[in-house]
C-alpha cells in the first residue's frame, strides 16, 4: 500500500511537471495530502488525478472517422501478367491510387449521392440502392471469387489494338484486358479509373455496350469516373 501510494505520488508529480501552466506545480502541492485514493468517494471531482487528466487535451479524431472501417481497410490484390517493369511501376501506382480514393469520405459521399434522372440511384444498378452498391464495393466479393474479403482481386493482361476500346473483360475470366494504346498516354488516375471500371464488372455490374444516354450513369462508368476524378487530387 505504501509502495503504491509512493508510485501514485510520483505519477502525480510527473504529470504536474508536464503541465505547461507554471503555476500548477505550486498550487497542486496541497492536493498531495489528499491523494489517498481508496478512502475518497469515487465521485469526488476534486480528486487530484482527475484534475491532472483534465489538462491533457482530448485526442482529435481523424477526419475520416465517419468512414466505415471497411473503407479504411480496403485492400488490393492485382496480378500483372505480361507487363514490362516500367508498365508494372505505372500500373502499381494506379492500384495504390485506387486504395487511397476508396479510403476517402469524398468517395463514400460521391457513391452514395449519385443521381440518375433526378433520383439517387444508378442506371444498370442490379436492383441495388446506392448504399448497397457502396457496401458491395467494400465487401469486394467478385462473382468468380465470391468471398467478402474487402479486397479488390483482379488480374491484368495488356494487349494492343488500334481501336477505341480502352479495356474489356467478361464474366468467365478473373482478369481484365487493357489496351496499351490508351495506357501509354493515360495519367495514373485515368488508369485507376479504368481498373475500377473493369473491376466493377467483376462484381457483376454491367452497362449498355453502345454509347447510350444512360451508360455514363451505370455503376462501372459512374464510379470509374469518381475514382479517376477524385484520384487526380492525389497526384
Ligand atoms: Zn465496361
Amino acid at each position: 500500500m505504501k509502495k503504491m501510494l509512493a508510485i501514485m505520488l510520483l505519477m502525480s508529480l510527473m504529470t504536474v511537471s508536464c503541465n505547461k501552466d507554471g503555476t500548477a506545480t505550486t498550487t497542486d502541492d496541497p492536493t498531495q495530502t489528499t491523494i489517498e485514493p481508496t478512502t475518497d468517494g469515487s465521485g469526488d471531482t476534486t480528486d487530484p488525478t482527475t484534475d491532472d487528466t483534465a489538462d491533457v487535451p482530448a485526442p482529435i479524431p481523424p477526419s475520416t472517422s465517419t468512414l466505415p472501417a471497411l473503407a479504411l481497410s480496403f485492400k488490393t490484390n492485382v496480378l500483372l501478367y505480361n507487363l514490362t517493369a516500367s508498365q508494372e511501376d505505372k500500373y502499381n501506382d494506379a492500384v495504390a491510387l485506387v486504395k487511397k480514393v476508396v479510403g476517402t469520405e469524398a468517395f463514400r459521399k460521391a457513391v452514395l449521392n449519385h443521381t440518375y434522372n433526378g433520383s439517387k440511384l444508378y442506371a444498370n444498378n442490379n436492383g441495388l440502392t446506392n448504399s448497397q452498391i457502396y457496401q458491395s464495393i467494400l465487401d469486394a466479393a467478385e462473382k468468380l471469387t465470391p468471398a467478402k474479403n474487402n479486397t479488390l482481386d483482379v488480374g491484368v493482361k495488356f494487349y494492343y489494338t488500334n481501336n477505341s476500346v480502352v479495356g474489356y473483360t467478361n464474366g468467365s475470366i478473373t482478369y481484365i484486358n487493357v489496351n496499351t494504346k490508351f495506357f501509354n498516354n493515360y495519367d495514373i488516375n485515368e488508369v485507376a479509373g479504368n481498373l475500377f471500371h473493369e473491376w466493377l464488372h467483376k462484381l457483376g455490374y454491367g452497362h449498355d455496350s453502345s454509347a447510350t444516354a444512360r451508360r455514363p450513369y451505370s455503376v462501372p462508368y459512374a464510379i470509374g469516373y469518381m475514382i479517376r476524378n477524385l484520384g487526380k487530387n492525389f497526384l
